[in-house]
């Protein structure tokens, strides 16, 4: 019976690296076996899509070329480069990370993958990953793609919330990954995830491991991984003022422990009220009788939340001094509009300053 299995997993792995090789997509990052920029790209992968994440990508390695130059740069430089990108703590995990890989690698990242966890924002896929792809080790992955694959192939139907169903996965990855070749194989699997074997309506028609999988011989696909805890998307308003004077705007540094941590954004409010209450306090503080106008919305989404995000702009007098500090906070800078391509900005407040840029 195992040698069945082992056999039936031979012929896995030569159908799924034949596929790969007249099938992978040419991205940038699988142009280099360079052990930095896989780490790069891994961590840019994260929670992101590969369309967004090229051009990140380029401009990144281009700026940051070597462990060493990221290692030396400020993080005002290095968030810039990530501003857009979304989840900003892998940005200032890869500043650390580098870090640590000058003073204790030689700006070398190591091929261990226990000794690359021990570094900032490097976990048990990441590792394997870099590990494998970089260094040809017998590293196993294990991310979305990879336990929707290996879960309807063995038709493995326990819940994926749970940590021991999680761990029956890793070690599947663990008992496909051939011998040689470790680092194709593990992006062959993600690449079949990501490209055929889709959550809803697989192209099993054109899946180079049908014949082998379980989920389809059952026609069961949909009903793999199972996951008891997947959340429905929680909604979410939020409300952004474009205070305008003298053809500055007023913009705020977020704190390092939030969110955006050291990011650039418009003052933004959960409630309409508040926002009304302050931009009332601001028109008293500045002699103003300024009304707010409702400029554009957007939504975006961020973890579980489906985020509203409401736009509203108030044009205050001229004679508002760029010096002059909105209700003593000290976070907040009146910036020319004009300015604003040279701060990193999240996404959605990215998309408000280009609007606005317009009218300029
Ligand atoms: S046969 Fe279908 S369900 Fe099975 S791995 Fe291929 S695409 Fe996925």
């Amino acid at each position: 019976m195992r040698n069945t299995w082992l056999q039936t997993i031979k012929t896995f792995q030569k159908k799924l690296l034949e596929w790969f090789k007249s099938n992978a997509r040419d991205l940038p990052w699988r142009r280099t076996h360079d052990p930095y920029h896989i780490w790069v790209s891994e961590i840019m992968l994260q929670q992101t899509q590969v369309d967004t994440v090229i051009p990140y990508y380029t401009r990144w390695i281009n700026r940051f070329p070597a462990v060493q130059t990221l290692a030396q740069s400020p993080v005002s430089e290095v968030m810039k480069h990530w501003a857009g990108l979304g989840y900003y703590r892998r940005a200032r995990m890869l500043h650390e990370a580098a870090k640590t890989i000058c003073k204790k690698y030689a700006g070398v990242l190591p091929q261990d993958t226990d000794e690359l966890r021990k570094l900032p924002g490097i976990g048990r896929y990441t590792a394997g990953a870099i590990a494998s792809i970089a260094y040809n080790q017998k590293a196993p992955v294990l991310d979305g793609n990879v336990i929707r694959v290996l879960s309807r192939v063995e038709a493995v139907s326990n819940d994926i919330s749970q940590l021991k169903t999680l761990n029956r996965l890793w070690q599947l990855a663990e008992a496909y990954l051939p011998d040689e070749n470790t680092g194709d194989f593990n992006q062959a699997l993600m690449e079949l995830g990501a490209t055929v074997c889709f959550p809803e309506n697989p192209r099993c028609g054109t899946c180079p491991v049908a014949s082998l999988c379980k989920a389809h011989r059952f026609k069961k696909e949909p009903s793999f991984p199972f996951n008891s805890r997947r959340e429905k998307l929680l909604k979410k308003n939020s409300f952004t003022l474009v205070l305008r004077a003298n053809g500055r705007v007023l913009m705020r540094r977020q704190p390092t422990e939030a969110r955006w941590g050291g990011l650039w954004m418009f003052p933004y409010w959960e409630s309409r009220e508040a926002m009304l209450q302050d931009h009332s306090l601001i028109c008293t503080e500045v002699g103003s009788t300024a009304k707010l106008k409702q400029r554009m919305s957007l939504t975006h989404g961020f973890t579980k939340y489906r985020i509203k995000l409401s736009v509203y702009e108030s044009r205050l007098p001229d004679k508002v001094k760029s010096t002059h500090s909105i209700l003593g906070d000290k976070n907040a800078r009146w910036i020319p509009v004009a300015h604003l391509p040279k701060y990193a900005l999240p996404s959605p407040h990215q998309k408000i300053a280009d609007e606005i840029s317009k009218d300029v």
